[in-house]
């Protein structure tokens, strides 16, 4: 063999056919043994896709193409999930429009995908920062507002006072910001929620019906739910008129309670420190820790208390405990936050039943 293997011109040729005659465009209305393959959105507040967005891209692309060799109609599309606060912050840090910004770095990874040569139907490709297709979103909010699922509630967040915005707990490096390195502080600020938790039961139940999930991740959403059976047992305090509500999966074991640990951000912990019959050096300490700990970062390091002076004793005598009440609690967890795309990037695909 004497001709050498020219693989630029080689791949140039076939990826500019494949373009040509839009070879995974398919129409879905005339397909039988139809198939949706749906690979992650990647995320274009960065300028280019990496090895990373290869590993998955590319293992996906070796997917479809062994799938329509079987003669299957797959339908292979790709987005952007281009709206929302890394845009903005990339934007921020380069000083451009968000707009601007997110387009040309869509424009690269686009033609990295076709000098990858993998293989999309981009006649159904989106991107989450157009009008075009945050209107539906807001058109899902609306009805999940008026449904009472939505709702607004004061709830600390990491704050750069520098940066002037919102850090996810990613990007909060030592209690600092990852941009621009100021102090994160935590400020109370006014967010909207999704009472997720009146579906926990539904989605523990749904995911006793998936086959074939690893039951490690079944277990880690499990955990995500975050559904705990319990009791709300109130403590009434020495000398105040408030009680101390806490919620336990063993009420069963309340009469070995010694004390109870109120967190810094506790609506009651300045006002129990405010009114304790101890001398004012000790109260200027108290409230000086106080300030120092509701203002560290969720991500940072935990400070432990034991305020042995604020004693609270569970309300009642003999079991079952008085004030008590029994119910369930559905608790999200904090960690449900994506840490970043491209370690969580995957492949789903839904097979029409036939
Ligand atoms: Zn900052």
């Amino acid at each position: 063999m004497t001709t050498p293997y020219d693989h630029k011109a080689l791949e140039a040729k076939w990826q500019d056919r494949w373009e040509k005659q839009r070879a995974a465009e398919v129409d879905l209305r005339h397909a039988e043994r139809k198939l949706y393959m749906l690979m992650m959105f990647p995320y274009p507040s960065g300028d280019r896709l990496h090895v990373g967005h290869g590993r998955n891209y590319i293992l996906g692309d070796a997917l479809y193409r062994y799938l329509r060799m079987q003669g299957r109609k797959a339908l292979n599309p790709m987005g952007w999930d281009a709206f929302g606060l890394p845009a903005e912050n990339a934007a921020i840090q380069r000083g451009v429009h968000p707009k601007l910004w997110t387009a040309g770095n869509i424009k690269v990874m686009k033609e990295q995908f076709r000098r990858w040569g993998i293989l999309y139907d981009w006649s159904k490709e989106i991107a989450s920062y157009t009008p075009e297709y945050y209107r539906w979103n807001q058109w899902l909010f609306l009805r999940m507002l008026e449904g009472g699922i939505a709702y607004k509630k004061a709830a600390p967040v990491n704050w750069c006072p520098s940066c002037r915005t919102v850090l996810a707990n990613e990007q909060v490096v030592d209690g600092a910001c990852e941009r621009c390195g100021t102090a994160v502080v935590q400020k109370n600020l006014s967010q909207w929620f999704f009472r997720i938790t009146d579906f926990a039961d539904r989605l523990l139940s749904g995911l006793d019906g998936l086959s074939g999930w690893p039951e490690k991740v079944k277990v880690m959403q499990r955990n995500w739910i975050g559904r705990s059976e319990g009791a709300e047992i109130d403590f009434p305090v020495e000398g105040a008129s408030e009680k101390i509500t806490v919620f336990t999966t063993r009420p069963d074991t309340v009469h070995g309670a010694t004390f109870l640990v109120l967190a810094p951000e506790h609506p009651l912990a300045a006002q129990l420190i405010a009114r304790l019959p101890v001398p004012a050096a000790a109260r200027a300490a108290m409230t000086l820790f106080l300030a120092s700990a509701v203002g560290r970062p969720s991500s940072g390091p935990e400070f432990t208390a034991t305020p042995s002076s604020v004693k609270a004793t569970p309300a009642g005598a003999g079991p079952p405990p008085a004030g008590a009440t029994t119910g369930t609690i559905g608790r999200p967890n904090a960690c449900a936050k994506a840490k970043s795309r491209s370690s969580c990037a995957g492949t789903a695909m839904i097979e029409p039943v036939p």
